[in-house]
């Protein structure tokens, strides 16, 4: 399970609004991501689907119960940041099981499911290293790895990718996909990037200045953009 709806939703910081009325559904299973230039709100959405920042006015709902009325933790939902945010004085092992300790489960399930979450982020050798001791790359995967452990109804991404070398990227992103194949859980991945867009997402939301320029297929904004400003993004004359 793992539909999320936006109805309505708006979001301003003070005076400005920097969301208006938005609506939005990312289907179960799907590979959605938003994309548009730095500051058109793809952070501020992702942290109201999390949870994390408040509506304004609208509401989110998460296989059909609003959002907004469940605490964030109790959403179901695993967000995994560009700055990993791992905990320094912790190992891989303790870092990959932190929130699963947090919800108080048995340490022999515990043990499981970071050992499973490891394993398929080729994550084994270093379950006793330190965050310091790791590369960019291998951290963002410790990052990935707390997050498949609390077994999540949706992953969401904020530019997880941004802080890696280019070669690294191109590898992470093919990581992410086969993890989304093989898991079908719902993703949400938020970038700047066109490629990644294109190359990562069943569905597509273009955004500009808070507001949907379009939704859709890498192939139908590729071959169908629906004004200029789409068609210059993702890179297709129109
Ligand atoms: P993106 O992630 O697409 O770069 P953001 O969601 O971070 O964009 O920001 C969208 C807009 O909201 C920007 O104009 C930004 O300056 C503004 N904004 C974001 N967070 C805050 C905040 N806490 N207070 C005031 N303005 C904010
Ligand atoms: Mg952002």
């Amino acid at each position: 399970m793992g539909r999320i709806q936006l109805k309505s939703v708006t979001k301003s910081f003070g005076d400005i609004q920097v969301i208006p009325p938005l609506d939005l559904t990312i289907e179960d299973g799907e590979f959605a991501v938003f994309v548009g230039p730095s500051g058109c709100g793809k952070s501020t959405l992702l942290r109201m689907i999390a949870g994390l920042e408040d509506l304004t006015s609208g509401d989110i709902e998460i296989d059909g119960e609003i959002a907004t009325e469940v605490p964030p933790a109790q959403r179901g939902l695993a967000m995994v940041f560009q700055s990993y945010a791992l905990y320094p004085h912790m190992t891989v092992r303790k870092n990959i099981g932190f929130p699963l300790r947090m919800a108080k489960m048995a340490q022999a399930e515990i043990d499981q499911r970071v050992e499973t979450a490891a394993k398929s982020l080729n994550l084994m050798d270093y379950l006793d290293r330190k965050p310091a001791d790791l590369s960019g790359g291998q951290r963002q995967r410790v990052a990935i790895g707390r997050a498949i452990v609390r077994e999540p109804a949706a992953f969401l991404f904020d530019e997880p990718l941004s802080n890696l070398d280019a070669a690294l990227r191109v590898g992470m992103r093919l990581e992410i996909g086969e993890l989304h194949e093989r898991l079908k859980t719902t993703m949400i991945y938020v970038t700047h990037d066109q490629v990644e867009a294109m190359t990562m997402a069943n569905k597509i939301v273009v955004l500009r200045a808070g507001v949907i320029e379009q939704v859709g297929s890498p192939l139908e904004l590729y071959h169908k953009p629906r004004n200029e400003f789409v068609a210059g993004f993702i890179g297709s004359p129109k």
